[in-house]
């Protein structure tokens, strides 16, 4: 038995705020002499940043590491006051591209705790938009339900839960259930702050997992919205693997399948589907469809200083 046909997910790949992280830095290339230094990786994928490092951008992990007066872009991730403040004593010249919807959890995390609440914000340890998201207030990170049980807050009369953008929604929801359980008071500012993107990727590839054998998601291994398409699809009883481009894939995985799903993480480039795509009609698939799903159609402003080239002239 081999392979017959393919189906694409709908939406995959690029949202909106990752097509605007790489906007800037391209946008940044054009007007600045090089190099231009970004702190972190712009977006989680390998394909983006060799591409970009091959550009005369250099990423870095600490501000230190940037000379005085250079031009840094700070990724799509966000960052905490802290880096902004080392930035500043640095002289570094900033281009924000911290994606707006990363921004919003930011502005909610000083104000509620500016109204007195005790926060906590539902992410994964380690990653970079929790690093930043926590620098913004005092506040006491969950990543799962056994993480709650143990939580001891200052104020379980008015606790507030953030989440970070690009999590699981069913996991989420049981630690938000988990989190009521414990403190009745628990409240958000919204439902949750995981981003359109990430919502739309995996209700997708929630449906599409009844219909395929095997799910190939196009992604980085530190992307967290690719690795929580996989999980999704795992736990909806279709087997996945992560993969950053189509030498990546292993034909064991897609023995006996006789359709196989691929869609992408929010910062994988269309191209390397494309490539993923030709290496399955090269073993044999013939029929490729598109799962019909929600068109996107979000897009988001460039900073001020990039849309008016003259004024970052300078
Ligand atoms: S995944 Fe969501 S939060 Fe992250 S950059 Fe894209 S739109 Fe913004």
């Amino acid at each position: 038995m081999s392979i017959e046909k393919v189906v694409l997910a709908k939406p995959r790949g690029f949202c909106a705020g990752v097509v605007r992280a790489i906007d800037i830095v391209e946008r940044a290339l054009d007007y600045y002499p090089p190099p231009i230094y970004v702190f972190h990786e712009i977006v989680h994928n390998r394909y983006v940043v060799e591409n970009l490092s091959k550009r005369n951008v250099v990423f870095v992990d600490s501000i230190e590491e940037i000379p005085d007066g250079s031009v840094c872009v700070f990724s799509a991730h966000g960052v905490s006051p802290q880096v902004v403040e080392l930035a500043e004593t640095k002289r570094l010249r900033v281009i924000d591209a911290t994606c707006p919807l990363v921004t919003k959890v930011h502005l909610e995390a000083v104000r509620f705790s500016r109204d007195g609440y005790s926060m906590v914000l539902i992410g994964h340890p380690g990653h970079e938009e929790v690093e930043g998201t926590m620098g913004e207030a005092p506040m006491q990170l969950v990543s799962s339900v056994e993480d709650v049980e143990e939580l001891e807050v200052p104020n379980a009369q008015r606790v507030m839960y953030l989440t970070q953008t690009t999590l699981s929604l069913d996991d989420v929801a049981e630690i938000i259930e988990a989190l009521k359980r414990k403190f009745p008071s628990a409240t958000s500012p919204a439902k949750d702050d995981i981003c359109y993107a990430t919502q739309n990727r995996q209700n997708a590839v929630k449906e599409m997992s009844q219909r395929v054998d095997v799910l190939l998601v196009v992604g980085s291994q530190n992307s967290s919205n690719s690795q929580r398409l996989r999980e999704v699809s795992v736990v909806a009883g279709t087997p996945a693997y992560l993969v950053n481009d189509e030498d990546e894939i292993n034909p064991e995985w897609l023995k006996g399948a006789r359709t196989v799903g691929v869609t992408a993480g929010a910062s994988a480039p269309e191209e390397l589907v494309i490539r993923v795509l030709d290496h399955l009609r090269s073993m044999g698939a013939t029929e490729f469809e598109e799962q019909p799903g929600e068109d996107e159609n979000v897009h988001f402003a460039l900073p001020q200083e990039l849309s008016n080239p003259e004024k970052l002239m300078a």
